[in-house]
């Protein structure tokens, strides 16, 4: 039988998958020994079964009762019990941590009278009421939905009534008046009083978190961060302990250590007498955790053992959740914690100087999505004046239009417009808000308020509690001293490591770290700093454990210049389709406009030279690595004006009475010829060359001769020659007879041996379905993922982006797009069938990646499962590609 509830002291940080992170945490602390308040886990299978039933699993209630009894046990007190009440909180928590995203409901178990009780244990009304107040607050919004502006408005009115600047100001007459309208508020908005019954109460706390799993909010923040939609959410019912209850009662957050950078030391916020939810909400500003060691010496000192024990234990960077009650300090979360991307490298870089972890650990714990972020721009040097400071909460650089509200920004984002979100404080409906914008300003809040952490996670730049600024979204403007200093509109700069705030837009340069990776900063140069000794030295690692090779895509020299000194180990696609480009045209139209044989061969051999200087530049540049130059691939209209634009012209043109050049019309009959309705499926790639004579041949002739000529000067080429598009084995070897009719042309002049590797690219369901045959008449296959996946699926590569995949993403029928990360079940297994096929005809074939998933972290996991040689991606993806695929060999 299921166990769908689990004590506290059953389970392990091992069990996130089944108890969320949250719950696996408690459990692990509560066998370390660690102070946690009694509790026990309602499982992620809990919540798929109510997801898939739509009610409750038949035993979930006597296990949930029995788990409370035990719990009353060890506290000594009883859910209920008017003398003495035990209270509870119900968190969520899944396997993968949300921060902010779903529901939490704290003093479960107040009512009229257990709140009398409460009051007299505590000997505080003034307490008591306050908890009171909170329960209903947070049970009305959360539990039965009513908009939590209703309650915070009524809040609002009695502060303002009372003169009381926060919530903590409020006496225990303003408190009992609150209970009462709040609960008015509960029966007006519902029908029906606030529930009496402690347990009704827990069941519905426990299921509003259930369905707090799929709230709006949620799924945004899953399909952003690419976690599976099915996993479902633990439930945690925790025993209440109170930083509300007196002065020395206070509740905050911290870190191991400091999440911008990895330091060790005292890092996190407090805020004395009040609850959890106050500190991550911004609400107040809170003070720093140094400052408790005066406030509370005792339970600062165990926060710093426990904070020792848990890096310890956990070999990480560990954030927490504590609350101090009449000075004992309890434990309420832990996990690792969420860094920021330089942060991720130089605490891995750090555990293995300490000795806590060895270098293959090291490089699980960084990824090439955080290294992408450190290649960032970064704000240029020079003199300015900030004209606010805040916390730099997670770093970059961000320029955008100031934008005070969530819906703006995310409209401004589908415009191509830059904002910055800016906000007293956010909260967890600005999802979509953050994630569109180009950083986040907030004017209140520590370094672990939602802003901050959710930034954080999400990689997102972010200054918070920047307090001089007066943000006024009503007025739409932020004020300094009571001076405008930016409208709505107006553009501001922030940088998320000084948390300093520009006006107007900064230049920026390239960071650090793309300097270093640019070969422009070697990590040994004195001036490098620590979080480029720390990128080198697990690039390094990468570097000696993985299998896979990684290429780049380049087509000129300079661009292989630049791949190389990024750490490609060759050309995997050098597209030949530019070279066709700019003056060059003339030749290319004469080619196509070409009306006898020696017409064409004339503008071959003109296109010739040309060819062979471009070859010559790339070998030059890539030395004795190997070179991928694939023949010409698309359809030749591209080459020509648009059929449209050149009807038009030429109707206008006899319309006025001008005579059309006879050229004209050729121009126009030859596009005319070539139009096709859906050119991607038409005269392109292998086709072109075996409908176009000598157009190959010219090709490999080009390139023949220019290995001869840089052979010449010294350097050895290791060129591969690259037929794109094939069906058929029959295309390829059609094509290889040319190819093998050429090079005995050229070698005739030579004593050279001009023996080159020829290969064939992917990229139609038909060659993967084929690829055993293919495979005999290739030395290697390139996977042309672009292709493939546009015509697996049938969608238009070109077109697909701005049309329907903005639905289909919505339904939740697309996740990612299928053209930046691999579909792995569908275009996936024909790459797999095709490695498969291909090889087992020839055991000597290498295959590799060409198309852009070569450049993806999930999709280059996926390549090195299947045991593919190497992948080969833009230039500046070259450095992701090689620490993801060192990852991927772990
Ligand atoms: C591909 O199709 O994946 C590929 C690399 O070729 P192209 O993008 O040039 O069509
Ligand atoms: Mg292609």
């Amino acid at each position: 039988m299921t166990t769908y509830v689990h004590p506290f002291r059953e389970g392990s940080k091992d069990q996130k998958d089944l108890l969320g992170g949250k719950g696996a945490n408690l459990a692990e602390m509560t066998r370390l020994g660690l102070p946690v308040p009694p509790g026990f886990t309602i499982t992620t299978d809990a919540c798929r079964y109510v997801m898939h039933h739509g009610q409750n699993p038949p035993d979930l209630a006597d296990e949930v009762a029995a788990a409370l009894e035990d719990v009353e046990g060890q506290i000594d007190r009883r859910f209920g019990d008017p003398e003495d009440p035990l209270l509870v909180s119900v968190r969520s928590g899944a396997a993968i941590s949300m921060p902010g995203m779903m529901e939490t409901v704290l003093n479960v178990g107040l009512n009229d009278e257990t709140v009398q009780g409460l009051a007299a244990q505590s000997g505080s009304e003034r307490f008591a009421q306050d908890s009171y107040r909170r329960l209903l607050q947070m049970y009305g919004a959360t539990v039965l939905g009513i908009a939590a502006s209703t309650f915070e408005e009524a809040l609002e009115a009695v502060r303002e009534d009372r003169g009381a600047a926060d919530d903590a100001g409020l006496d225990v007459e303003a408190l009992r008046e609150l209970v009462g309208s709040f609960q008015d508020i509960i029966e007006r908005e519902t029908g029906t009083p606030f529930p009496q019954d402690p347990h009704e109460q827990l069941r519905g706390s426990i299921s509003a978190v259930f369905e707090s799993w799929n709230a709006p909010r949620a799924i945004v923040y899953r399909n952003a961060e690419h976690i599976d939609h099915e996993l479902g959410t633990a439930v945690n019912v925790v025993a209440m302990v109170f930083g509300n209850l007196d002065e020395r009662s206070a509740t905050g957050v911290a870190f191991t250590r400091d999440p911008s950078t990895g330091e060790h030391g005292v890092y996190g916020d407090f805020l004395v007498g009040a609850q959890g939810e106050d500190v991550v909400a911004g609400i107040r500003n809170t003070r720093s955790l140094e400052e408790l060691e005066e406030v509370l010496p005792e339970a600062y000192a165990e926060l710093l053992r426990i904070m020792d024990v848990l890096e310890e234990e956990y070999r990480d960077l560990c954030d927490i959740e504590f609350t101090i009650e009449s000075g004992k300090l309890w434990m309420l979360q832990t996990r690792v914690g969420k860094r920021t991307a330089a942060a991720a490298f130089l605490i891995a870089a750090a555990l293995i100087d300490e000795g806590a972890i060895d270098e293959h650990e090291a490089l699980t714990r960084v990824s090439g999505a955080q290294l992408t972020r450190l290649m960032f721009p970064r704000f240029a040097g020079g003199e300015r004046t900030a004209v606010a400071r805040g916390m730099g909460a997670s770093p970059g650089a961000a320029v955008g239009e100031v934008v005070f509200d969530s819906e703006t920004v995310i409209a401004h984002e589908q415009e191509g417009r830059r904002s910055l979100l800016v906000r007293r404080e956010t909260n967890p409906d600005d999802l979509g808000g953050m994630l569109a914008a180009e950083g986040v300003l907030t004017s209140r809040g520590g370094k672990t308020s939602h802003a901050a952490v959710v930034a954080r996670g999400l990689g997102k730049t972010c200054v918070c509690g920047a307090e001089s600024l007066d943000v006024d979204p009503k007025a739409r403007e932020v004020r300094l001293d009571g001076e405008v200093v930016a409208r709505e509109g107006d553009v501001l700069s922030i940088d998320g490591t000084t948390g300093e705030v520009f006006a107007g837009e900064v230049p920026v340069e390239p960071s650090e770290v793309a300097q270093y990776l640019e070969g422009e900063l070697p990590a040994d140069d004195p001036s490098a700093t620590a979080l480029v000794r720390a990128v080198d030295r697990l690039m390094g690692v990468a570097d000696q454990v993985r299998r896979m090779q990684v290429r780049a895509n380049a087509d000129t020299a300079d661009d292989a210049g630049r791949a190389r000194t990024m750490g490609a180990e060759g050309i995997g696609l050098a597209r030949t389709e530019h070279m066709f480009l700019g003056e060059r045209r003339a030749q290319v139209e004469k080619l196509i406009l070409a009306g006898d044989p020696a017409e064409r061969e004339e503008a071959l051999a003109e296109l010739l030279p040309a060819q062979r200087d471009d070859f010559a530049g790339l070998m030059r540049a890539m030395g004795e690595l190997p070179l991928t130059i694939r023949l010409l691939d698309p359809p030749l209209h591209e080459f020509l004006p648009d059929l449209t634009d050149l009807s038009v012209r030429i109707a206008r043109a006899e319309g006025a009475g001008r005579s059309i050049p006879t050229h004209e019309r050729k121009v126009l009959a030859a596009v005319e010829r070539l139009h096709e309705q859906n050119p991607m499926l038409g005269l392109r790639g292998v086709r072109l060359g075996l409908t176009i004579p000598g157009l190959f041949g010219m090709q490999v002739r080009a390139i023949l001769e220019a290995e001869l000529a840089v052979r010449a000067e010294g350097v050895s080429p290791h060129v591969e020659i690259m037929i794109p598009l094939v069906g058929s084995v029959r295309e390829l070897r059609a094509i290889r007879r040319e190819i093998d009719e050429i090079t005995e042309d050229v070698a005739a002049g030579t004593t050279e041996d001009l023996t080159t590797r020829i290969g064939t690219m992917i990229e139609l369901p038909r060659a993967a379905l084929r690829a055993g045959e293919i495979a005999e008449a290739a030395e290697f296959f390139s996977f042309g993922t672009n292709d493939l996946t546009q015509t697996t699926w049938g969608f238009s590569r070109d077109d697909v982006e701005a049309g329907f995949f903005f639905t289909y993403k919505e339904r939740g029928i697309l996740s990612d797009s299928p053209f930046e990360s691999l579909d792995q079940f569908g275009v996936g297994e024909l790459v797999r069938i095709a490695a498969e096929r291909g090889r087992a005809t020839n055991p000597e074939l290498t295959l590799g990646v060409c198309g852009e998933h070569g450049g993806d972290p999930a999709s280059i996991h996926f390549f090195h499962s299947l045991g593919l040689d190497y992948v080969s991606c833009s230039p500046f993806r070259v450095p992701v590609a090689r620490l993801e695929a060192g990852r991927a060999s772990l």
